[in-house]
């Protein structure tokens, strides 16, 4: 393979960028050349795509963000888009691309490698919702940003006897809820996993503050679950503490990526382009017990989420 190409998609992630600069890097120090992509399978479309150098990607490993840029594009789906993007590729003498985004990316990487580009996903995404891996990148930062953000919350928590509502991202999967919630010692964890009663929540609430008289009270909830400024409300009616809700959102998806991140993205950069120069495609790259892997995205897609059983189990141990 002489020329590749790279693109970000879908949400984005801190530790693309460092992403983006491995298998830049790499690609031009093994003898192949390397194009931008810009905007995700948008820009492969309409054309937008430059050359990258090795100084084009310097300055970028502790940026947040993607200096590609992304888009959602559901067009993509239908393959006569797909073919002007193969065509937009061909014509410049493109045969190969790695994406960098979460399992709808993936699907479009899957869709391109079968009409004979191909194509390497690599796991672009805060949520950890990709189970073929063990880590996406992206996760280690937002999940010190969500942890940041509670350990000042429960500063304030403490002198007012309140209870925080903390809302974080997970897109389904509760993964940064119980990493937050076992780093930051919270009281309550609430995912998908769990399951949400809120009777049963509120009464554990008035056990923390009349039997264990604790000061204040964090629960950690996914999104997607409930109304979290409603049950506060509850939580202020029913128990004795004042409930606050605190909505994190975008912020967890911004910042310079851990170090963790950027070395997981070199790791995962690294692997995309020697997968590519053995002519393979159609496969994404997973840390798995800390080995760097590639899984195909077919398998990857179709594997069913962990219940993360043993970090609940020891989150309840914790309390
Ligand atoms: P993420 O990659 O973060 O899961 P999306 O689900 O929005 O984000 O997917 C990103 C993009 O991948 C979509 O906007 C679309 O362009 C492309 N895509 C998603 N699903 C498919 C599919 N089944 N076939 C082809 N392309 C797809």
């Amino acid at each position: 393979v002489k020329r590749i190409g790279i693109l970000t998609s879908g949400g984005d992630a801190p530790g693309m960028n460092a992403a983006i600069r491995a298998v830049t890097r790499v690609a031009l120090n093994s003898g192949i050349e390397v194009f931008g992509i810009y905007d995700g399978y948008k820009g492969m479309v309409e054309g937008y795509i430059e050359p990258l150098t090795k100084a084009s990607v310097g300055e970028i490993i502790d940026r947040g963000g993607t200096i590609l840029g992304s888009a959602r594009l559901p067009e993509f789906k239908d393959i006569e888009v797909r073919k002007k993007a193969v065509s937009q590729l061909k014509k410049r003498g493109i045969e190969a691309v790695v994406v960098i985004g979460g399992d709808g990316s993936y699907r479009g990487a899957l869709a391109l490698t079968e009409m004979g580009i191909n194509c390497i996903g690599l796991p672009g995404t805060i949520d950890n919702d990709i189970t073929c891996t063990d880590f996406t990148i992206g996760f280690d930062t937002a999940l010190t940003t969500i942890v940041e953000a509670v350990d000042k919350l429960r500063d304030t928590s403490s002198s007012h006897h309140r209870c925080s509502i903390v809302e974080v991202m997970g897109n389904r999967c509760g993964d940064l809820a119980i990493w937050a919630g076992i780093a930051c010692g919270a009281e309550i964890v609430i995912t998908s996993s769990t399951g949400f009663e809120e009777g049963e929540v509120l009464e554990r609430l008035r056990d923390f503050d009349l039997i264990k008289k604790k000061r204040h009270a964090i629960v950690v909830i996914s999104e997607k679950i409930t109304d979290v400024h409603q049950f506060a409300k509850k939580v202020s009616l029913n128990t004795g503490f004042s409930g606050r809700a605190t909505v994190l959102g975008h912020v967890q998806r911004g910042g310079s990526p851990t170090p963790s991140d950027r070395v997981l993205a070199s790791r995962m950069g690294e692997k995309a382009v020697d997968l590519l120069m053995q002519g393979i495609g159609g496969q994404c790259v997973s840390i798995k017990d800390n080995q760097i892997i590639s899984v195909p995205i077919e398998e990857a897609l179709s594997m069913p989420r962990e219940s993360r059983k043993r970090l609940l189990n020891l989150f309840e141990r914790l309390v």
